[in-house]
């Protein structure tokens, strides 16, 4: 049976080509469905734009909204189980990350439900007779257009902020990924969202996102995804003079100071690049470690790659599941095969596992190169997948010349007990988000981004809500006589 997309609250086949969800651990087919239509987008974004002002959501108190926002988290709380057993199926993640996603997109929606019931607009200072306000109003119709590796939580990540600020919200998930942002969308339905405010439009990149980014009521668009697409959709967005924000590429350092608590350094290296199977843009895929304890290091960190838990997505033992795609495979092999004729030399992994369980799925082994110049291609460009490029570094200044050597500038991660170091590097370290002594922690309450071709804007934080209002300033006149400007009083003000 085909599975319903979601048209300004309807729930129908879409009008366009079939597609299926495949598990990437066998391929198997999760679910196949009808894929949005450029007429289902525009019906679904014109009924959007009527239902903001029908349905009196964009005016609604923002306690109210707020409650509603709550009941969503509530929701995907009660049904986490089973939210994190599909979007497991969608993309392959091991069931712990996909849990973790499920509880993050939870917290999401519980986090902007308080943004928006403590928001407060401004009395600013009065510079004349009159009293000065800065309000927020909702924008109209905004577009979600999100990527396959962490769908439910980038979805909520986009869709809490926009429904709390009072927006109605036209999501495009990932080919690839449809199922989770479908689900989201039953959730908002049943805590209440009004008809018409949430539609879910699976389909194409090029085709159904394009159409959704161009259409004239379409008044912001958040996109995560790769830099490439970002960069059409800022000239889209350029043509329409609309705000967007991007979350793009990365090819993040991590760097291993010599003075750094070494346990700490291998585990939280080797959680940075290969959880999710380096199918994340904050991936730390660029490591680079101090000369001093470089070979050390080095050892201790192959022998404890070729030790992870490379296998089957739906035990809670398996650390590594299998990249979303034959097809991405193939691209990440591509690239080691680059990797081998730039002159690097593997220390480990490289290949497919072998055995039953892994020979129909798009599994890879845990990669480890190490003798490639910063300025390589493996080096420098997002592979999105297990694979570790391993340089050894001198001093501080040509370290952090090395780091800020890249086109991207998402996160960077920095191992060390000197504290002044720390602060020093992480400084003058060019990317959104430094981890000190940590690695790809998140949470809501700290803002998201990228500089250079990792994007622009920000998201999360309690203040991203207002990414999706317009501000307006109200100045009220408190002048006991009129404006002296026309002198309507004839010089008698009496
Ligand atoms: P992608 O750019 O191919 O696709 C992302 C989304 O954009 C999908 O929904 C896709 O259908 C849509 N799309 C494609 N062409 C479009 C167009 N012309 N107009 C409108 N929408 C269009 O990326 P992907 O392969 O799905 O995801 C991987 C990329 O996402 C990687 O580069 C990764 O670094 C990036 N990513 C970034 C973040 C972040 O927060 N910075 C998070 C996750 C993933």
């Amino acid at each position: 049976m085909l599975e319903s997309i979601n048209v300004a609250g309807e729930w129908r086949q879409g009008g366009g080509d079939h597609y299926a969800s495949i598990y990437p651990a066998d391929g198997s087919v999760t679910a196949e469905l009808a894929q949005a239509s450029i007429d289902d987008v525009n019906e679904a974004i014109e009924r959007a734009d009527r239902a903001v002002h029908q349905t009196g959501w964009g005016s609604l108190k923002p306690h109210l909204r707020a409650g509603v926002l709550y009941r969503i988290s509530q929701l995907i709380r009660d049904r986490a189980e089973a939210l994190a057993q599909l979007q497991r199926r969608d993309n392959g993640k091991p069931i712990s990350e996909t849990r973790a996603l499920v509880a993050s997109a939870a917290d999401t929606f519980q986090f902007f439900a308080a943004a928006c019931e403590t928001l407060e607009e401004t009395i600013t200072p009065s510079r004349g007779d009159y009293l000065t306000m800065s309000v927020h109003d909702p924008l109209g119709v905004v577009a979600a257009i999100t990527p396959w590796n962490s769908p439910i939580a980038s979805e909520a990540q986009k869709m809490a902020p926009a429904l709390a600020a009072g927006n109605a919200i036209i999501v495009k998930p990932a080919q690839a990924t449809p199922l989770l942002a479908l689900e989201l969308a039953k959730l908002c339905e049943e805590a209440g969202v009004p008809r018409g405010i949430v539609s879910v439009l699976p389909g194409s990149g090029s085709i159904i996102g394009d159409a959704i980014t161009k259409h004239p009521l379409i008044k912001r668009v958040a996109f995560t995804g790769g830099t490439k697409t970002g960069r059409h959709i800022a000239h889209v967005a350029a043509d329409k003079l609309m705000p967007v924000s991007l979350e793009l590429g990365g090819k993040s350092p991590t760097i291993v100071f010599d003075d750094a608590d070494l346990d700490h350094a291998v585990s939280g290296v080797l959680y940075g690049i290969f959880s999710s199977s380096g199918e994340s843009c904050i991936a730390g895929s660029r490591l680079f470690v101090q000369r001093r304890i470089y070979r050390a290091f080095m050892d201790r960190l192959v022998a404890a790659a070729a030790q992870l838990r490379v296998g089957d997505p739906a035990s809670e033992q398996t650390q590594m599941g299998p990249l979303v795609s034959q097809a991405h495979r193939e691209t990440v092999e591509g690239y080691v095969a680059l990797g081998l004729e730039e002159g690097g030399r593997l220390l480990t992994g490289g290949k497919r596992p072998t055995g039953e369980l892994f020979d129909r799925g798009s599994f890879y082994t845990p990669t480890i190169f190490e003798g490639l110049a910063n300025d390589t291609r493996t080096c420098q460009e997002e592979i999105f997948g297990p694979v570790l490029v391993a340089l050894p570094f001198d001093d501080e200044a040509n370290l952090i010349a090395q780091a800020n050597d890249s086109v991207y500038g998402l996160a960077s991660g920095i191992w060390t007990r000197d504290y002044k170091k720390a602060w020093r590097v992480g400084r003058a370290l060019d990317t959104g988000t430094v981890w000190i002594n940590t690695y790809k922690q998140f949470s809501i309450s700290t803002p998201f981004g990228g500089t250079k071709d990792a994007g622009i804007g920000r998201e999360k934080g309690r203040l991203g809500i207002l990414e999706y209002t317009r501000q307006k300033s109200m100045y009220w006149g408190m002048n006991e006589a009129p404006l002296p400007w026309a002198d309507v009083t004839g010089g008698d003000a009496s």
